[in-house]
């Protein structure tokens, strides 16, 4: 026999009635996006490109600031197409209702072709055996393929040899269910002060693309440019471009360029939810070692299972109260232990991981400096435990 919970009261203690409870409040860990900032660099990205259509990359959860939210943003702002690395984000895109070319950069599995054409995303073509498997699913599917041809000009990814590509153009030229959107390549040191490469693969890419005009067929729409590439050779700029990073507000490199001024557009935030006094001789965090001195040590709410490098172990700085103070110990999963010193922080303070607050600034580069890494992967980490918050900081106050 089967009792359920709500038919007795096993604690036999008399039953109190609470109120329904109220929702919970949300974390008051966020990440801050601004729109106006995205704003700014899209027109960034225009005052390069001049005439080229721009296909905004919003890959890795917009660079972890938000997918669907800054598609949105920017096709408002005049973005023609988008680009994603996996069919799954831009399934999503669809799903959402958006309705521009979105490319799938990254490689493609035979049994994803029919999802790409039932969504209308457009695929990489990057060899002439994945042609064959684009063709035969978009005959039985009874469509035609939207595809970008994928030449390897020195990335060493996907793509055909520039040298060979004449062959997968032949191939592409002669299927007809194939729709050739683009023919494009990526640049592996365009954020580099050595140009040497880059010259190289944009020569590599014009001689393949020669094919187009000595066959007496119109030149497909060119893309070579991402960031690097638009902020620093203005002749990787062909018919579009491909921003990522300057839309977020960052620059791809330390030594590149700064043509455009960019405005970042995340800040990560949260709020102090503990303090206590730290005795000369106490220990802080796993593996702690004794404090030198007495201190006061805050406790925040989030760790490396948001997202927040474990490498910034006493490493890192945040910002509370407009001032810089250091991680105490190791980074947690759920909590960062930071030193205040002698300052007075209260519980429920507002504390900035990365960002801005009164005239102290923590950047993703700073971030990515002391641990080794790029500011592409300290955006993108921001994973989906941290809810985002848009605003807009040049609209007027209602
Ligand atoms: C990620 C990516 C981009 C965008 O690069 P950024 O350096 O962020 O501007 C463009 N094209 C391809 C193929 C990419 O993989």
């Amino acid at each position: 026999m089967s009792v359920g919970f709500r038919s007795r009261n096993p604690s036999g203690l008399p039953l109190i009635s609470l109120p329904p409870p109220p929702e919970i409040p949300p974390r008051p860990t966020f990440a801050l996006v601004d729109l106006a900032a995205i704003r700014h660099n899209v027109r960034a990205v225009r005052s390069l490109a001049g005439k080229a259509r721009i296909m905004g990359i919003v890959k890795a959860n917009a660079y972890g600031h938000g997918l669907v939210t800054i598609a949105r943003q920017l096709l408002a702002e005049g973005v023609d197409e988008l680009g994603v690395g996996f069919l799954e984000e831009g399934v999503e895109l669809r799903r959402a209702g958006i309705r521009v070319p979105i490319l799938v950069l990254g490689g493609i599995f035979e049994d994803q072709i029919p999802w790409f054409l039932r969504y209308g995303l457009d695929l990489a073509a990057s060899s002439v055996f994945k042609i064959d498997q684009i063709e035969r699913a978009a005959e039985a599917c009874g469509v035609r393929a939207r595809v970008h041809l994928k030449i390897d000009t020195g990335m060493g990814r996907i793509g055909v040899q520039w040298d060979t590509a004449h062959q997968l153009f032949e191939r592409a030229v002669k299927a007809s269910h194939l729709q050739i959107c683009g023919v494009f390549s990526h640049l592996a040191t365009a954020d580099s002060d050595d140009p040497t490469l880059t010259h190289e693969q944009i020569d590599r890419f014009d001689r393949a693309l020669e094919f187009f005009p000595s066959h007496g067929l119109p030149m497909p729409t060119r893309h070579l440019a991402a960031s690097g590439g638009i902020l620093q050779h203005p002749r990787a700029i062909y018919e579009m471009v491909r921003p990522g990073i300057m839309l977020y507000g960052l620059y791809p490199g330390r030594g590149v360029l700064r043509t455009v001024p960019l405005r970042p557009a995340l800040t990560l935030e949260t709020r102090v939810v503990y303090f206590k006094v730290g005795r000369r001789g106490r220990r802080v965090s796993y593996n702690g070692v004794p404090l030198e001195r007495d201190t006061r040590v805050v406790t925040l709410p989030l760790g490396y299972g948001d997202g927040y490098p474990r490498s910034l172990s006493r490493k890192g700085h945040v910002l509370i109260g407009g001032r810089r103070f250091p991680i105490l110990g190791n980074v947690t999963m759920d909590a960062v232990m930071v030193d205040v010193q002698d300052a007075s922080v209260f519980n429920g303070e507002r504390a900035v991981l990365l960002g801005s607050q009164g005239s102290e600034a923590i950047s993703a580069e700073e971030l990515a400096d002391r641990t080794g890494t790029i500011p592409y992967e300290i955006l993108s980490s921001i994973n989906t435990r941290v809810p985002r918050i848009y605003v807009d900081s040049d609209a007027s106050p209602a």
